[in-house]
């Protein structure tokens, strides 16, 4: 950036409000179940969730006349309108300033495997309709003189596809579509937390028959707990990823996604090995990754010990000054923890190192005002002694300035903006940072529609699990809007959910509502704060960057007897508030053993290091080497091609957690359309392949 901008031009794009939401409509009628007097609710479809993902497929579905309406646990929190990197990023199509190749964006979609090539193409494909759309609702991407979007390289991308509005591009997502949503009349029902589904029949036949939700609003004296029951033949999960699950987390807090609440349902589940971690500022304080321009101003890197003594411990690590910083300043792009990267000093050692200090105690800084101190031994920090990919970005970029804290001025004054909102002043004080996981890319199964395996569901957003091992930054949202606007073209060209569901009240609802208040005890002794820790700690310290068999499995067995305390005794509350709290964590713990399971499973299979973990094994293939030698304890297994071709595929049944694979599906790239002969398929509808869904 060469000009200065604006004061009230940072802030616009720093402090986003949010609409007000308009009044709430009241329950059709009200019916004893369970002994609770039940609010009944009625729709054609509801939506699980209003981050960048629910919001659309309700926007979509709206204009398509589908009686949709959201529940969302809160309007405006989840990690859309709540996070960011300092520049969250759009994945889109149209690069390398010569126009795009969808097949070839499709392929560096699923490059790190486990991933469906349809799923990558619908993805690629569909990129410049959702760049496309956001602009028209007023999405302020930016352009250059002729109209061109501003494009840059992000995570997993050779080419430059990403693009952004600054470091609240998600959350400007979210405005832009909860307006179109409440100009459409889309009804909201905010403070509202889905706690089970509710189905119907047996076998293939089953299918979605309402959900049970709890809010603050319904609860009276004969409903405490504010249970209400929402009839709807069509569900959309888009409650988001599992933030929850681990102590170290550069989520919001309070994102619990749906995991549990969709196993529970019968629901197969995805790739729930694969998450992405990678340096940022924890949730206890301001949640936000540090990649970007963060680190591409080469900030120094340190820790402190118990005794406030400051350690250069990323000099034990790289075997020279420069390569010390073109590593710092590769994270901007290389964002992500990648086992492979920790090989040929690459920057992954960042990461583990980090890691380390971590776990010997320690705190970990980016100072802002001091370049990296030198290696011992070695010349100091000069810009003209960069690595050349970084020498000419910073050259390109014009950041010759003489401190971190001005090359980020000059690059990305936004950064700096953004913590101050937050009290801390970079500019002034050392910013504390970590290790933190990020994001899921497992989830929910869904087919090309965003089908799941249960008639009526459907899942998008981080609910699903479309990405495979690694995605390329940006792709996560871009994903969300694809199949926001797949699953309302599925579900709008059905016609079934235009109006809400007539009949009686499911059949399943007494009992489910039974279930619910039979697993919440004042008299447990166990408490919310209690399994919150244990998983969140167990999550942390077994199933992160660094894993090994022992460890997991012995993870595995704690978890398993924790859902086993849970059924046998539930959980404790004290308020009514403290009761849906007590239900997400029962789905977390669920979904904890379900993800360690996996990780397991794999592992027992010979599962080897790929995408957020490092699979350590002392007769593993590959060492990591550090200057000061080799790092003989996070010696670690290769990936196994094979293991690239497919993906693990979780459910439950009973009380077990089931484990099976399925290879990826494939799309033949030879095929080409021919208008002639597809035409009356798009005319008639079926292309939607109604088959077995909804
Ligand atoms: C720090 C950080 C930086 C990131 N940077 C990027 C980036 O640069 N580019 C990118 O593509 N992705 C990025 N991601 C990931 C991306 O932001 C998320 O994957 C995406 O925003 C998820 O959108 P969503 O709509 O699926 O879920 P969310 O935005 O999390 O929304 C979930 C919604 O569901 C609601 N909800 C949850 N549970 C329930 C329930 N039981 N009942 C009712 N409502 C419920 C919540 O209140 C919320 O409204 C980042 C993530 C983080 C944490």
């Amino acid at each position: 950036m060469t000009i200065d901008v604006p004061q009230e031009i940072l802030d616009a794009l720093t402090d986003v409000d949010m609409p007000r939401l308009p009044a709430e409509a009241v329950a059709s009628e009200k019916v004893w179940l369970a002994s609770i007097e039940t609010p009944i609710y009625r729709a054609g479809c509801v939506v699980v969730g209003s981050g960048a993902a629910g919001l659309r497929a309700a926007v979509e579905m709206k204009r398509r006349g589908v009686d949709a309406v959201i529940v969302s646990q809160s309007a405006w929190g989840g990690t859309s309108a709540c996070s960011g990197s300092d520049k969250q990023t759009l994945h889109t199509a149209n690069t390398a300033d010569q126009g795009d190749n969808y097949r070839a964006m499709a392929r560096a979609i699923r490059s790190g495997g486990a991933m469906d090539e349809d799923t990558a193409y619908v993805e690629a494909v569909g990129s410049s309709r959702m760049m496309a759309s956001l602009q028209f609702l007023g999405l302020p991407l930016p352009q250059d003189p002729l109209g061109g979007t501003l494009r840059y390289q992000t995570d997993h991308d050779e080419v430059g596809r990403a693009t952004s509005c600054g470091p609240r591009t998600s959350r400007l997502m979210v405005k832009v579509l909860a307006e179109e949503a409440i100009r459409l009349g889309v009804p909201f029902y905010n403070q509202t937390t889905a706690v089970k589904m509710l189905t119907e029949g047996e076998g293939a036949e089953r299918h979605v028959a309402g959900m049970l939700v709890m809010r603050a609003g319904d609860r009276t004296e004969e409903n405490p707990l504010g249970i209400a029951l929402f009839v709807s033949d069509v569900i959309v999960l888009a409650a988001g990823g599992p933030g929850e699950l681990y102590r170290d987390s550069v989520y919001p807090n309070g994102c619990f996604g749906s995991l549990g609440l969709a196993l529970e349902a019968g629901l197969e589940l995805v790739n729930l090995t694969e998450s992405q971690f990678g340096i940022g500022t924890r949730r206890e304080g301001f949640p936000w990754n540090l990649s970007g321009t963060y680190v591409q101003a080469i900030p120094h890197i340190y820790s402190v010990d118990g005794e406030g003594a400051e350690h250069h411990f990323l000099a034990e690590y790289y075997r020279s000054t420069q390569e010390l910083a073109s590593n710092i300043f590769r994270k901007g792009y290389q964002w992500p923890f990648h086992a492979t990267r920790m090989l040929d000093f690459g920057s992954s050692l960042v990461d583990l190192a980090i890691y380390r200090e971590t776990v010997a105690g320690r705190r970990v800084f980016m100072d802002f005002n001091r370049n990296p101190l030198p290696v011992p031994g070695d010349l100091p920090f000069d810009l003209e002694r960069l690595d050349e990919d970084v020498r000419l970005y910073l050259g390109k970029a014009g950041a010759g300035q003489e401190t971190p804290i001005d090359r980020l001025k000059h690059m990305n004054p936004l950064a700096i903006e953004l913590y101050r909102r937050y009290k801390i002043d970079i500019a002034e004080e050392p910013l504390e940072f970590a290790v933190n996981n990020q994001h899921m890319n497992g989830g929910i199964m869904v087919d090309t529609w965003g089908r799941t395996n249960l008639g009526g569901c459907y899942a998008v957003g981080e609910a699903a699990g479309t990405h495979g091992v690694t995605r390329p930054g940006g792709a996560a949202l871009n994903a969300g809007q694809v199949f926001g606007t797949r699953v309302a073209e599925h579900i709008g060209g059905g016609g079934g959910a235009k109006r809400a569901a007539a009949g009686g009240v499911p059949a399943a609802a007494e009992a489910g509502i039974a279930n619910l208040l039979s697993a919440l005890r004042t008299e447990s002794s166990l408490t919310v704060k209690a399994v919150r820790s244990a998983v969140q700690a167990r999550m942390s310290e077994k199933a992160g960057i660094i894993c090994d068999q022992g460890s997991v499995r012995q993870a595995l067995i704690e978890a398993r007897e924790l859902n086993m305390q849970i059924r046998a005794n539930g959980l404790a509350y004290g308020r009514a508030a403290e009761a849906v709290r007590a239900v997400q964590w029962r789905h977390m713990a669920l979904a904890s053993e379900a993800v360690l399971s996996a990780l397991d499973f794999f592992i027992g299979q010979g599962g080897g290091s790929r995408g957020a973990r490092a699979i350590c094994d002392p007769s593993g293939e590959l060492l990591p080497l550090a200057s000061a030698g080799p790092l003989q304890a996070y010696r670690f297994r290769k990936e196994s091609d094979a293991h690239r071709e497919e993906q693990i595929v979780i459910r439950l049944e009973g009380d077990e957690i089931r484990l099976s694979t399925r290879p990826n599906r494939n799309l033949d790239e030879s095929a080409r359309s021919f208008f002639e002969r597809d035409w009356p398929a798009w005319l008639t509808g079926c292309i939607y392949d109604r088959g077995g869904g909804e």
